[in-house]
């Protein structure tokens, strides 16, 4: 389309072009909510600090983001936290978690923070490329990913939730006295092989090259252990099972080409963790894998405001105990930084009873 301006009175254009940009700013306005504190991420790590913000009257926002509730909800039955004798499936404990949250008040939203920026006074973030929030407080709760070999009959058992793990302290237990496999080399794999060692009554355990990556004294250990054998130059062709459950898992040696199916009742993986932290890159001070580094004993980021809990800070321990313990230190440091910038804000009693 052709537009003439030839009978147009070229005297209204700045008028028009002032009123546009007056409408934009007040779309603008409108659109950014201003928040005390943000909490990204539906582990046990947000709730839990969601539950201390709110009760100290910091009307936490939790966004979900993509996975609502985090790992847990890949796991059976949790029965290692404390407070539940007779066990807890991951999703119900995280609903559970959820519901408590929302009793004090907690605004807790689907939504996907999918870009930041913490530069100047004010922390920025965007939800689902759009929604532009400012937020005194920012309280990072994002997790780590497990990694897994991507094959289909690894991925179909990990979603029955019969037999495929990637986490041998919460999932061993099942697998007393029977038989299971380990893909894996590194510090991780060596020590949840011999933890499983103590439970199962044989570990295989697959590694891809003929040596591990890990520590000399944690392969030590595993190759030491009387019912854990190793596989070299061992990979998974195919995790083998009856539809519902794992029965076995047919490996391949990468030199030999020999495939060999061995029985097992649990195939776990333990090939590294991702932390979700790829956004914050460029803002945040990340270790050379990507975990967001805490001023230590404390849940602070280099970033004033900005206060970190969870597994994307922690790769040593990374059990839902530990997460909910740094949710909780990430809402108390929130609220003294609070009560330390802002004179109206008082630092309530109620969050530490
Ligand atoms: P790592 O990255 O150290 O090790 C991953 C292992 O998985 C490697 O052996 C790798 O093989 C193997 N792997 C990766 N992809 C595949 C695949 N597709 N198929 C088969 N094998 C695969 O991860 P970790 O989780 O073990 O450790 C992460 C960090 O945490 C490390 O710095 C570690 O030292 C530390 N850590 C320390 C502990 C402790 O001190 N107690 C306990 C646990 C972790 P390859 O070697 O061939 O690349």
């Amino acid at each position: 389309m052709i537009i003439s301006f030839d009978n147009f009175n070229v005297s209204f254009i700045p008028k028009i072009l002032l009123l546009l940009r007056l409408n934009l700013i007040v779309i603008m306005s409108d659109t950014i909510e201003k928040l005390k504190c943000l909490i990204i991420g539906s582990g046990p790590a947000g709730y839990t600090a969601a539950i201390y913000a709110a009760r100290a009257n910091m009307k936490p926002v939790l966004y979900q983001g993509t996975q609502p509730g985090g790992q847990l909800t890949t796991t059976n039955e949790v029965e290692n936290f404390p407070g539940y004798p007779d066990g807890i499936t991951g999703p119900e404990m995280m609903m559970e978690l959820q519901k408590q949250a929302e009793r004090f008040e907690t605004d807790v939203r689907d939504g996907w923070v999918t870009k930041v920026d913490f530069t100047g006074d004010v922390h920025k973030v965007w939800i689902n490329e759009t929604k532009e929030i400012h937020c005194d407080t920012i309280i990072i709760s994002t997790g780590a990913s497990a990694k897994y070999l991507g094959i289909d009959s690894e991925q179909k058992y990990l979603k029955l939730g019969g037999g495929v793990s990637a986490c041998a302290v919460c999932d061993g237990f099942f697998y007393r006295n029977q038989e299971v496999a380990i893909v894996g080399a590194g510090d991780s794999a060596c020590e949840e092989a011999h933890y499983l060692s103590k439970l199962c009554k044989k570990v295989t355990m697959l590694v891809r090259r003929d040596e591990f990556r890990a520590s000399k004294i944690m392969a030590n250990r595993v190759k030491n252990t009387a019912n854990i054998e190793i596989l070299f130059n061992t990979e998974t062709d195919e995790v083998l099972g009856d539809g519902q459950v794992v029965t076995g898992v047919r490996v391949y040696n990468n030199q030999t080409k020999e495939k060999q199916e061995i029985p097992v009742t649990g195939f776990f993986v333990a090939i590294g963790h991702k932390p979700n932290t790829d956004i914050f890159k460029g803002f945040l001070d990340l270790d050379e894998t990507g975990y967001i580094i805490n001023v230590p004993g404390t849940s602070r980021t280099n970033v004033e405001g900005v206060f970190v809990s969870g597994d994307a800070a922690d790769h040593v321990y990374r059990q839902a105990i530990t997460a909910a313990g740094t949710g909780c230190m990430a809402a108390l440091d929130a609220e003294r930084y609070l009560a330390g910038k802002d004179e109206t804000f008082e630092v309530s009693t109620s969050s530490y009873n």
